[in-house]
């Protein structure tokens, strides 16, 4: 049987959410505060977001679920409601989800090295992650996407953990940094070596998100797109990032950036959304002007 999300490709360019922390933050979300316990805490301003991307035309929302992961709770105290967090934030996107709409597991970095770089087991971070994504498929997550990753070993390791608990229609997407020579991962991995790995691994579709705004994630997508023939999720911020007054802040209008979202598009991206900087009305003006 086709997936869901294949059937919504068929007919259009589908169209994902924007940023979460900036959301929560705006509804209370202190600094230093977890966001995933919100999940257990404040389920309402999560479920409240969550359907404000919806309503702004996303056919698929991410559960707030990015640092869920058993091993990155474990730093926070939180080792033993790592299941319960996972289950209820699938459950929570899951209430606010239109019929025809699809819910993304999202799973983000464990915040740790890999061996022998770090001190974190390949095995123990495939583990993780393979309880994260039973959690999140448990509370109805229709699929797992996993984002921001700057390490392609711990990206692989999160797409064999959930692709080992069956037909789990998996997105792996990397972060990259323009360099004159090209695009890399923080770790030094250039596009054709990451897409290649990926395919390999089992990953469904891949694709890229955060660190680059709209402008430079167009010929980022044109490179992935030259790698694979697999569906590609673009998620650029909401333009460079820019420091003021110790805040980092993003100045990209949701018209500049919904006019590179065509680009992206034209440039063989076939699922679209927004990473840090962008809210609902980014969301908006996009699916306006893909459809
Ligand atoms: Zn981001």
């Amino acid at each position: 049987m086709t997936h869901e999300l294949l059937e919504i490709l068929k007919t259009r360019t589908a169209i994902f959410d924007g940023g979460m922390g900036s959301m929560l933050i705006a509804r209370g979300l202190g600094p230093g505060e977890n966001p995933e316990t919100w999940n257990l805490e404040k389920p309402d301003a999560v479920a409240e977001v969550q359907h404000l991307y919806y309503e702004a035309g996303s056919d698929v929302v991410h559960t707030n679920s990015f640092g869920g992961s058993p091993v990155k709770l474990a730093d926070r105290g939180l080792a033993d409601q790592a299941e319960r967090i996972n289950r209820r934030a699938a459950e929570i996107t899951k209430t606010v989800c239109p019929a025809g709409k699809l819910v993304a597991g999202d799973m983000g970095p464990t915040g740790k090295f890999l061996k022998p770089l770090g001190d974190l087991d390949p095995r123990d971070a495939e583990d993780s992650y393979r309880r994260q994504a039973e959690a999140l498929l448990a509370g109805g997550a229709d699929l797992i996407s996993i984002e921001t990753m700057y390490s392609l070993e711990e990206t692989l390791a999160a797409v064999r953990g959930a692709k080992s608990l069956g037909a789990v229609f998996v997105i792996a997407s990397l972060t990259y940094n323009r360099t004159k020579n090209g695009f890399f991962t923080m770790m030094g991995d250039g596009v054709a070596t990451a897409v290649k790995a990926l395919e390999d691994s089992g990953a469904d579709a891949m694709g890229s998100n955060c660190s680059l705004g709209s402008a430079d994630m167009v010929e980022l997508t044109s490179a992935i797109r030259a790698a694979t023939r697999s569906p590609i999720l673009i998620q650029p911020n909401a333009g460079k990032p820019l420091a003021v007054d110790d805040a980092v802040v993003y100045r990209q209008t949701a018209a500049e950036f919904a006019a590179d979202g065509i680009r992206i598009r034209a440039a063989g991206a076939d699922m679209i959304g927004g990473c840090c900087g962008t809210t609902p009305e980014f969301i908006r003006e996009l699916a306006r002007a893909v459809r």
